[in-house]
């Protein structure tokens, strides 16, 4: 018989630590386990998000972001350098000082809460008694416990084109793409390029083009940011392609991928005709597949859904009494908050509360420069629900902060009930969106009407002025239009 424990979580991404603390904190003895280890070998909590995700991606983006001032902004604002230089790695260096800070910070927090932490690869192994039994597995040495609950948090990981091989050396996923290996080799690719014009794509695809890469992004759909509001989607596409300069081919069917002589080739059909792109390294960067291989989940009889993610009701609940699932290996969209509001609530139903998580008011957000975000629906989703909807937009064009940092571009749009004025949807593309974002989200939750947000004062000079004037316009009566 293994050591008994209240609560079991298999994965510590956002979704996992999360809920491990939550239910600790709510008076459960806990367990974590998590197979990922860092480039050293050495164990490392806090999932995807932390390690090779969120974190590092927003790390390269913000140094990345600073050259692209240094040499393109500064000199406006009457500062020059002689030569300025970068030392790209440095920048990785840095990256990865900033995930061992976070991911330690996790480990301190669960020795605070008291949660037992566990290395290897967790497999569901059947129930005893009343429990669940989960066996562990790392370097042939096998460690089972048992647990009334099982929180299953395995998170997910990158798909690929059939028949191409992720080698993190000249063909990468995110975890190359974000590390030493995309570097020839001490300096960013001369010619990059990315299959996939999604979030990773932009991101990724923003940084390296800051750092001077030729970045072409092969898109399969024919249409930008499917999931976006279109207005702001075009916007985006028109900024990325012109003032950012990266490539984006849209409606480009991928035929065949070689490596010869450590050039890729890639040829590639656009409305059936033939083309092709030879680059020094490629990110492969088409969605993620959720992780439940080895987890034993055919063998518990644990449901799958056709996708192959763990299907769950709107609590989290499995088709198994005592297994929960959450975050990427579950419905709904891939982000680190969705992942870790799932944590809070499944360790505080089985403390016997009621919470909920509102998938509607789940930001969006896309860190190129100026930002996408957005909450709610978009107008295309609205008119295809037959939703009758009025809406107001306002430009930071005329805003005196935006302009003050240089970054005067993009808008604010608000679509709210026709009848109702209940606020459905705000979308943003512009300078620091991921910020003003939370106030929409806010405004949303409290059901607000697109008037509550005309009728609050907002600092002055801020960004925030450009929500303000797109609720006023939603009236129209913007005092800036
Ligand atoms: P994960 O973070 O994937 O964690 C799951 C953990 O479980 C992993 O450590 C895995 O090794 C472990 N595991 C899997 N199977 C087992 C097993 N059988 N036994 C033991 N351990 C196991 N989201 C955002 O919200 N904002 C962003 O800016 C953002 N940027 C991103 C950038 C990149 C490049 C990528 C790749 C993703 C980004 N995401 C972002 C998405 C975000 O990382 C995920 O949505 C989030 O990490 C999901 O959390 P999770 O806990 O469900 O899974
Ligand atoms: P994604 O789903 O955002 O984008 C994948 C893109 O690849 C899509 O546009 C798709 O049409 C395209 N594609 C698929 N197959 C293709 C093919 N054969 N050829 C060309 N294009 C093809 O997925 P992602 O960018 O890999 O990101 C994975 C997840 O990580 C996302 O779901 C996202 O939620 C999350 N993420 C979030 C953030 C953020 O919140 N800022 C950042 C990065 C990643």
């Amino acid at each position: 018989m293994g050591q008994i424990f209240d609560v079991a979580v298999i994965g510590a991404g956002p979704g996992g630590y999360i809920a491990a603390i939550r239910a600790a904190q709510l008076g459960f003895r806990v367990v974590c386990a998590d197979r990922r280890r860092n480039k050293n070998g050495a164990p490392t909590l806090g999932g995807t998000c932390l390690n090779v995700g969120c974190i590092p991606s927003k790390a390269l983006l913000q140094s990345s972001e600073h050259v692209h001032m240094l040499l393109n902004e500064f000199a406006d604002h009457g500062i020059t350098f002689k030569a300025p230089q970068f030392d790209a790695v440095r920048m990785i260096a840095r990256k990865n000082e900033i995930v061992t800070g976070l991911t330690r910070g996790i480990a301190g927090l669960f020795k605070k809460n008291r949660i037992e932490s566990v290395s290897g690869s967790a497999r569901l192994a059947g129930k005893q008694g009343d429990n669940w039994r989960v066996d562990v597995f790392d370097a042939g040495v096998v460690k089972s416990f048992e647990a009334r609950h099982v929180i299953i948090a395995t998170g997910s990981s990158p798909r690929s084109l059939p028949g191409l091989k992720i080698d993190n050396v000249t063909i990468l996923d995110n975890e190359g793409a974000l590390s030493e290996s995309i570097l020839t080799p001490t300096d960013p690719p001369k010619r990059l390029g990315i299959i996939g014009a999604g979030v990773i794509g932009l991101e990724l695809g923003s940084v390296w083009k800051r750092l001077m890469s030729e970045v072409t992004i092969l898109e399969a759909l024919p249409t930008f940011l499917p999931n976006a509001d279109q207005q702001i989607a075009r916007e985006a596409f028109r900024s990325l392609t012109g003032d950012t300069g990266m490539k984006i081919e849209l409606g480009a069917l991928v035929k065949d991928v070689a490596v010869k002589e450590g050039v890729v080739k890639i040829a590639y059909e656009v409305k059936g005709e033939a083309r092709s792109l030879e680059v020094d390294k490629l990110i492969v960067a088409v969605g993620r597949g959720p992780n439940t291989e080895g987890l034993g989940a055919r063998e518990a009889g644990l449901k799958l859904d056709q996708r192959g993610f763990i299907e769950v009701d709107d609590e989290c609940r499995t088709n198994l009494p005592g297994v929960w699932a959450i975050g990427d290996v579950v419905r709904g969209p891939m982000l680190a908050h969705k992942a870790s509001e799932e944590g809070v609530a499944v360790a505080e139903r089985i403390a016997g509360q009621k919470p909920r998580v509102n998938l509607d008011t789940i930001p969006f957000i896309v860190y190129t420069n100026p930002e996408l975000a957005w909450v709610g629906k978009t107008e295309e989703q609205l008119k295809a629900d037959g939703v009758d909807y009025k809406k107001g937009a306002s430009s930071f064009a005329y805003n005196g902060r935006a302009l003050t940092m240089a970054a005067a571009k993009g808008f604010v749009k608000i679509l709210a009930d026709a009848k109702t004025d209940r606020i459905l949807g705000v979308h943003i593309f512009g300078p620091m969106a991921s910020e003003l974002i939370a106030e929409a989200v806010v405004a949303m939750e409290f059901k607000a009407s697109a008037e509550d947000l005309a009728l609050i004062v907002h600092a002055h000079p801020s960004l925030s002025e450009v929500t303000h004037e797109a609720a006023l316009a939603v009236d129209k009566r913007a005092l800036h239009a």
